[in-house]
């Protein structure tokens, strides 16, 4: 049995390999799944696939075509999947619905920490000798209020996380989570939420969700908010927290996802010329931090990415009857 690997680093194919307990044929290719590339999936029964691969329903009659049987997506978002073409083509898709959500918890976290007490720029300042404070005050976090929009696996352990630090969190949710009230999360509508010091995104991207942080709700943010979006990149109009970046009214971002990051995360740009100027925009911020799309890249992570998804891909293909938990999509 054959898995073709889109999207694929050289940590996927030391993870993939290391886990493959089944013994599959696996094919790494490094360019993203799309039109183009839809045919190198020729003669495989499971495609696996990143954030950012192209799975609509042309890609998905295309793999149908080529009698691949599995999609397995090694992310747990999978909002850049037809699931509806799927299904019609008799497609399964399955994903890894919760690979240590501490680690992009604790990302969330380290964004948080570094653009408060700077330490991005304190790490330059004294490696050029420059040892002045000026400019570096931060604050205590210790009794802030955190707003969390999203307290599903990752949004619960970034509570837990924040509690510890003494500070007051409250929440949005479609379903309030019963333990975490219990630890003393309060949930509240979402202009309430919005209201807090510190924002930070953990909802899945959909239709409700898209651009969730827009003028409006930006408007309701108190001034000098910070905002962290280690989510999905379209939960975030970027063109109006740039706006609220220059006036003040977001004080820092922290972002790790950006909502055109298809061109540009996972390769080395860094002899190219950027042609999005909306990102060498936000990057000019002084107060803008920018990961990509590193949050869940954690050794813990990948090792529970590669092992879920194999036996996800054995079980749909062996028709086994084994408990996914949440993997299995469609
Ligand atoms: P999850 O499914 O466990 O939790 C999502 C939560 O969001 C649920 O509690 C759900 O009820 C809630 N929700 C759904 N719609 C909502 C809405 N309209 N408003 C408020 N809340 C809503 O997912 P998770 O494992 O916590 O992951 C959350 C998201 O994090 C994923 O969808 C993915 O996009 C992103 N993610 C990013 C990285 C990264 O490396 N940056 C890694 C993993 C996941």
């Amino acid at each position: 049995m054959k898995i073709v690997f889109f999207s694929a680093q050289p940590y996927d194919k030391t993870f993939f390999t290391k886990y493959n307990t089944q013994g599959f044929e696996l094919s790494f290719i490094e360019t993203a799944l799309n039109e183009q590339t839809v045919a190198l999936a020729e003669g495989a029964e499971a495609v696996c696939v990143f954030v950012n691969d192209r799975v609509n329903a042309d890609i998905i009659s295309k793999l149908a075509a080529f009698k691949v049987q599995i999609i397995a997506l090694r992310c747990a978002g999978f909002n850049n999947v037809d699931l509806e073409a799927a299904k019609n083509h008799g497609l399964r898709v399955c994903r890894v619905p919760a690979y240590s959500p501490e680690a992009v918890a604790e990302h969330a976290v380290a964004m948080i920490l570094t653009l408060n007490r700077k330490t991005h720029k304190a790490y330059n300042r004294v490696r050029e000798q420059n040892f002045s404070l000026q400019g570096l005050l931060g604050y205590n976090l210790h009794g802030k209020t955190i707003g969390i929009v999203g307290t599903g696996n990752i949004g619960k352990a970034f509570a837990s996380i924040m509690l510890g630090f003494g500070c007051k969190v409250v929440a949005f949710d479609l379903i309030a989570n019963k333990g975490l009230e219990e630890m003393g999360v309060v949930y509240l509508p979402l202009m309430e939420v919005l209201k807090a010091d510190i924002v930070s995104l953990h909802c899945p991207l959909n239709e409700q969700t898209f651009h969730i942080i827009n003028v409006q709700t930006l408007g309701m943010m108190q001034d000098g908010a910070v905002l962290i979006n280690t989510s999905r990149g379209g939960l975030v109009d970027t063109q109006a927290v740039i706006n609220a970046l220059k006036t003040g009214k977001i004080s820092a971002l922290g972002i790790d996802v950006y909502e055109q990051e298809e061109k540009l995360f996972f390769k080395d740009h860094s002899s190219d010329i950027i042609e999005d100027d909306t990102i060498q925009r936000l990057m000019s911020f002084p107060n803008v931090l920018i990961t990509a799309h590193q949050a869940f890249f954690t050794d813990e992570a990948l090792m529970q990415i590669a092992t879920t998804t194999m036996k996800s891909i054995d079980n749909l293909l062996n028709r086994k009857e084994v408990d996914l938990k949440g993997a299995v999509l469609g």
